[in-house]
């Protein structure tokens, strides 16, 4: 809530405000102070307390009310406390808190063990920023030979060689977003020296990549995020609305960052935001309502990619009075959202073809149609025409497209990868002593039953899970079998796998 209508002596006197609905003491209400520091306004608390329990706190407001005007002329009590990691209890004297019976701590009759049930985020320090959490993380960077040190900016051969070994085919697409993330953290080290602090400013590399569902969008930022060590957000642009309607609004994909850097802000700031299905909040044809979740979640997104300082709810999707607050400026947070986009395919074809549709050339107009490389050939024109509005399609500057997945990179999907599915199975057989082989034409049968599904790689893991069942269950009866091969026959329901004995 704002207080910029406060009179002058705001600023001659600290005061304290509420970390919750964030009022001061200036705004007439009265502010009650929970140590180890924990600022709370009257309203608030009782909000709380209804949240969690019937205890009411009616019958000591006034006793409460009279220790808070007591409070406001001691001024030399002590502030909210900036808290450390381990956490000292500060002693304030207001006289709030006491003893009960049992010895244990309470603020007006109720034990402080209840605040700290109901608010755990909430007790720790001024305006509700976060504390960094960073040795857990650094050691966990340290210990983890797979992590590539972001700090030493690797190169973006060194970034793609390290996706190659998670992420099948998509070339161009890890190619393009290897260089990306380089000079994104080119730009961010860059920034953060003064000498160049006036220096020719370089803009976000914010990326939008096209593909097919299950092509690899998802998990090709993912696994870079995990290469790079940096917090990752993934999140469903269909859930998102304009503030103030049913759904998540923009700012709580932050939220989500926060949570994944571990509430350190400045992690936070540094680290990968995706939005998935990008595509749906595409502004709707010829609607009259007003487009909550289309256009309008756009334009509420073109601040968080631009790069503002936003206020974040911490540890919920939304803001409410009973949600503390911090602030994350997402000028140095990639952004890279993803989509399918249906439909798309389509105009980039009628607006390649136009010029052929007449005249003597007017039989090429079906040369795109078997292209793979359609998508590749995008422009923003075209993303304009499917409904993507100018200004946010011009803060996504790395346009880029994935292709579907054929027969064979399906193939190599299943046991290429550093943790391919099928190397995850065999190390589960491996454990009971049992060698379990795929022949290539169980490999194909999978591939194309993939393929049959038309949701990409993913059908992949449910295809395999079917038919593994039995097995997993069946060979661990018998502490003879030495090897067992899976067949197309098998996939295809027709036969048995092949068992060998151990010798
Ligand atoms: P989408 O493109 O819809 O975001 P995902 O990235 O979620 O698809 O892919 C689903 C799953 O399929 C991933 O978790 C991954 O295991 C597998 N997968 C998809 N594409 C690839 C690929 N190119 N290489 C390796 N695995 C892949």
């Amino acid at each position: 809530m704002s207080t910029d209508n406060n009179n002058n002596d705001d600023t001659k006197k600290p005061d304290r405000r509420c970390m919750v609905c964030r009022r001061s003491e200036s705004d007439g209400i009265s502010i009650m102070t929970i140590p180890p520091g924990f600022c709370i306004c009257q309203d608030c608390m009782q909000k709380m307390l209804n949240g969690i329990s019937n205890i009411s706190i009616s019958a000591v407001t006034d006793t409460g009310k009279k220790k808070h005007k007591d409070d406001t002329e001691e001024t030399k009590k002590p502030e909210v406390q900036e808290s450390t990691d381990d956490v000292e209890e500060t002693k304030t004297t207001d006289g709030d808190e006491d003893s009960d019976d049992n010895g244990e701590e309470t603020f007006m009759g109720i034990p402080i063990g209840a605040f700290r049930f109901v608010m755990p985020e909430m007790m720790h320090g001024e305006n509700s920023r976060v504390r960094p959490k960073k040795k857990a993380k650094e050691e966990k960077a340290e210990d983890n030979p797979d992590v590539m040190d972001i700090t030493a900016l690797p190169a973006p051969h060194e970034i793609k060689a390290r996706l190659d070994e998670y992420v099948i085919g998509q070339d161009h697409a890890k190619k393009v977003i290897s260089v990306a993330v380089y000079n994104h953290y080119k730009r961010v080290r860059r920034q953060e020296e003064e000498q160049f602090k006036n220096d020719i400013v370089i803009e976000k590399s914010n990326m939008l990549m096209i593909g097919p569902t299950g092509c690899g969008k998802t998990f090709l930022v993912q696994t870079l995020a995990r290469l790079l060590n940096v917090p990752l957000a993934i999140t469903d642009a269909t859930s998102l609305t304009e503030a103030g309607y049913i759904g998540d609004d923009v700012e709580s994909v932050l939220s989500k960052l926060l949570a994944a850097a571990d509430n350190d802000v400045e992690r936070a700031e540094h680290g990968i935001v995706f939005i998935d299905e990008i595509d749906k909040i595409a502004k709707k044809k010829n609607t009259t309502s007003r487009d909550v979740s289309g256009e309008s979640v756009q334009q509420g997104l073109l601040k968080l990619l631009e790069g503002a300082d936003v206020e974040v709810p911490v540890g919920a999707s939304s803001k409410s009075a009973m949600v503390p607050q911090t602030t994350i400026n997402t000028k140095n947070i990639l952004f890279i959202c993803g989509g399918a986009f249906p439909g798309l395919e389509e105009i980039v074809k009628t607006r390649l073809t136009k010029s052929f549709t007449m005249g003597f050339n007017s039989n090429l107009k079906d040369t795109y149609d078997k292209d793979p490389l359609l998508l590749g050939k995008t422009t923003m024109e075209d993303l304009r025409e499917f409904g993507m509005i100018p200004e946010f399609i011009g803060r996504l500057p790395i346009v880029f497209a994935l292709q579907g997945l054929d027969v064979d990179a399906m193939k190599r999907i299943l046991i290429e990868p550093k943790n391919a599915i099928l190397k995850q199975y065999q190390k589960l057989l491996a454990m009971d002593e049992v060698q379990l082989k795929f022949d290539d034409s169980a490999l194909q049968a999978i591939a194309e039953k993939a393929i049959a599904r038309e949701t990409g790689a993913r059908a992949l893991r449910s295809i395999i899970e079917e038919f593994m069942l039995d097995i997993m269950y069946e060979i661990p009866k018998d502490d003879t079998i030495g090897t067992v091969t899976i067949t197309a026959d098998y996939i295809h329901g027709k036969g048995a796998p092949i068992i060998e004995m151990r010798a």
